[in-house]
């Protein structure tokens, strides 16, 4: 019954829980974690490095703020397991259809001014011949204003 799709998503995604306190836009999942599951693909919850490095009363930092040798560190060291078990995957011919992150996250932007998590994922992708697909969660996405991005995610996930 496998699709044999493997998606990696930006771990708030699923658990609004883990972000910065005055920053979450839903209860818990993000609404369009329900198409996500409805397209059969199997999901890689990325682990939340901000959460893992700051613990969940910390406060909102830039980029800059978590540049850090340290938190560096901790990025690739969260992604290496993942990365093992997605070149498995991709060695027995399942397809790797990309990334879900969070625009204008200091850790999980892709485009504009990307995070640190995501620079170091691409560097580590990059270094297995790997260049992801992506796409990310606007900045004025929120559960109860804005779904168009439900019908993005629908499409990214189709190509
Ligand atoms: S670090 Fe990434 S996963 Fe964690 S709350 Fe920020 S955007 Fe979400």
């Amino acid at each position: 019954m496998r699709s044999k799709k493997i998606l990696l998503t930006s771990h708030c995604i699923f658990n609004q829980n883990s972000v910065v306190e005055p920053l979450d836009r839903a209860r818990g999942a993000f609404s369009f974690a329900k198409d996500i599951i409805d397209s059969g693909v199997g999901i890689i919850q990325l682990p939340c490095p901000e959460f893992r490095y700051l613990g969940i009363t910390r406060k909102p930092m830039n980029k800059e703020e978590y540049d850090t040798a340290e938190f560096r560190e901790l990025c690739k060291k969260l992604f290496e397991p993942i990365l093992e078990d997605l070149l498995i995957y991709m060695e027995n011919g399942y397809e790797f259809c990309g990334i879900i992150g969070i625009n204008h996250s200091p850790t999980c932007s892709i485009s504009d001014r990307r995070g640190i998590l995501m620079e170091e994922i691409f560097a580590m992708l990059a270094s297995k011949g790997i260049t992801p697909n992506y796409i990310e969660v606007p900045t004025d996405y929120d559960d109860k204003t804005f779904n168009d991005f439900a019908a993005k995610v629908k499409t990214f996930l189709k190509n």
